[in-house]
């Protein structure tokens, strides 16, 4: 099992880690612009294998050669937010970016599945998808696996439970149009919506709108890579071991929620072919609505995006 990181930045770099330190792929290749940054990092995290008891080797590149015949790409490569930036203000700097990475990648490893996490999110998804010209179930988006892990967080912190005990899910896009869906969390078994009023739903789910900006504003420089690298190394592990466990992720719908040709946050299972399959879930009218809604506003930028695609 061959894996390719592109990006050595922080979310990069800890995917990686997560990635080696699970030992199950023989080899990560991690691949960045800037000379010898991902040659150190690899070097770094080999030093750290007969501490941490793992044997995958960790590879750092500035050429896609050493990434030939990878099963599974993970891009990274990108600016991120600074305090006050929205996602979509990433969107022309890091298009380039992604375009430029896919046709690379592409060249090198036809066969992959790529995972997709430059933001914004939902828009570079689809411009990899098309820019590789892969059918879409191999080109999957990176974002409702950390939106309902803060959701969870938070809904934890707010009873005093442990996050384990906490059912929950967020669909829709990475973004403005995020839908947290109430009506199916459940904490230690029991409906959020019996055991929580309105105001403090609606405060649950604006926190999680809202988890993305409240770290960056406390970095100040970057944004967060702790949970969005476990995130993304949790939809690599299901691909590589063809777990086909459903997880949140950005996917390509195809009649799901009377939705269709649009890359979306679904609930979908993950295996060795990308997305094996779109979960539906029973939602409220209301968070259906939110649903066709966030659909309709990402479509529109789906489509503006395809012009970077060269
Ligand atoms: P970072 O600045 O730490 O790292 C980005 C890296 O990309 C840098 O090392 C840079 O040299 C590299 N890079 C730039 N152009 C490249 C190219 N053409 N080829 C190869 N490498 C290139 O940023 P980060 O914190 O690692 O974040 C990376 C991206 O992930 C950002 O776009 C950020 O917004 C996004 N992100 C997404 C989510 C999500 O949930 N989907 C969450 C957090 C961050």
């Amino acid at each position: 099992m061959k894996i390719t990181v592109v990006g050595a930045g922080f979310y990069g770099s800890t995917t990686v880690q997560r990635i080696a330190e699970a030992n199950y792929a023989d080899e990560v290749v991690m691949v960045d612009i800037i000379e010898d940054k991902p040659q150190g990092l690899a070097l770094d995290m080999m030093q750290s294998r007969s501490i941490e008891g793992f044997d995958t080797r960790i590879v750092g590149s500035n050429t896609y050669d050493a990434t030939t015949g990878s099963d599974i790409a993970v891009i990274t490569a990108g600016l991120p937010r600074k305090p006050g930036m929205s996602r979509m203000d990433l969107l022309e700097v890091n298009a380039k970016i992604v375009s430029d990475v896919t046709r690379n990648l592409v060249a090198q490893s036809p066969n992959a599945v790529i995972i997709v996490v430059s933001n914004p999110l939902d828009e570079m998804t689809a411009l990899t998808a098309t820019v590789s010209g892969f059918p879409k179930a191999r080109v999957i988006g990176q974002a409702g696996m950390l939106d309902t892990a803060r959701f969870k967080h938070f809904v934890a912190e707010k009873f005093g439970v442990s996050p384990s005990t906490v059912d929950a899910i967020t669909l829709g896009s990475h973004g403005d149009t995020m839908v947290p869906v109430p009506s199916l969390v459940k904490v230690d078994g029991k409906p959020l919506t019996d055991v929580a009023d309105q105001e403090t739903i609606d405060w649950l789910v604006q926190k999680t709108r809202d988890g993305g900006a409240e770290v960056v504003g406390l970095l100040k420089t970057g944004s967060a890579y702790y949970a969005p690298s476990s995130a993304a190394a949790k939809m690599v592990e299901a691909v590589a071991k063809d777990t086909k466990a459903d997880m949140p992720v950005c996917a390509w719908v195809t009649g799901e929620y009377g939705i269709s040709d649009v890359y979306l946050g679904v609930s979908a299972q993950l295996g060795k072919g990308g997305v094996e399959k779109v979960t539906e879930l029973p939602l409220s009218d209301a968070e259906l609505e939110h649903l066709r809604e966030a659909a309709e506003a990402v479509r529109t930028k789906q489509a503006d995006v395809a012009q970077f695609a060269g």
